[in-house]
């Protein structure tokens, strides 16, 4: 990318920052009490936490399902889009991140409608039982990259038509033109696009997003599991 198009797009990012989703002091202090305990600063950045709000709230999501939960950013900006009886449950295996989420949670508020679960999500996923959890009205994909394509098959398990699958970050980071990987993780996130833009029972589109502090160019897939398939 050259640097006129990176300053545009930090600019961009910033200005869509100020004026739709500025952080309130839980947001803020979840971000900066990670950074503290050296989690990656991975997080959503505030516009993609604003849309997941939004479209959660447009979707009317009372049952939300997380897959990747690291300090709980994300789950705050989704539990907020809740009615009062909903609930989210947020899967993730690193138990210092689990720790440090259920405190964020806490600190937000928001302990009665939040679960996180430790584990790993395909084995946790496997163990919901859709009889008894679900179906859920908006699923987000937000973990290990590579796997994105199980957690969507077993997501599907836990769905039902009209469900919301969002997955985060759907182009690779270190790209020199998009659509031509230049690592492993690329390889899969493109053979998961493909996936995802002819599976039958999925009506997709990815959505650019901004990330970062440099705003670089990312994107959201948004897919609703179909009425009739
Ligand atoms: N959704 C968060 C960011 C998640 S980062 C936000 O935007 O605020 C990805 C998270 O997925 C990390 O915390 C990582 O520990 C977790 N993760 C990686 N592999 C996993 C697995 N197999 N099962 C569950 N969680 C996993
Ligand atoms: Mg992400």
């Amino acid at each position: 990318m050259n640097s006129q198009s990176t300053d545009r797009n930090q600019q961009f990012k910033t200005y869509i920052e100020q004026l739709f989703c500025p952080e309130d002091e839980t947001l803020r202090f979840v971000r900066a009490h990670s950074q503290q305990a050296n989690l990656p600063p991975i997080q959503v950045p505030p516009a993609v936490g604003k849309m997941l709000y939004l479209l959660a709230k447009i979707q009317e999501a009372r049952y939300i399902l997380e897959i990747g939960t690291l300090g709980g950013y994300s789950t705050v900006w989704l539990a907020r889009a809740l009615p009062p009886h909903g609930k989210l449950i947020s899967l993730e295996s690193n138990p210092k991140h689990v720790e440090l989420a259920r405190l964020h949670i806490e600190e937000a508020g928001l302990t009665r409608s939040v679960e996180v679960l430790w584990g790993d999500a395909a084995e946790l996923l496997n163990q919901l039982n859709p009889q008894q959890t679900g179906p859920f009205d908006l699923i987000f994909i937000d973990a290990d990259k590579p796997r994105n394509r199980m957690y969507l098959d077993l997501s599907l398990r836990l769905s039902r038509p009209g469900t919301l699958i969002i997955i985060d970050n759907l182009i690779p980071k270190g790209e020199q033109a998009i659509g031509q990987p230049c690592h492993d993780e690329a390889v899969a996130i493109y053979q998961f696009n493909q996936y995802i833009a002819q599976h039958p029972a999925l009506e997709t589109l990815l959505v650019p997003t901004l990330v970062g502090d440099q705003g670089r160019l990312d994107a959201l897939g948004l897919a609703r599991v179909k009425s009739n398939n």
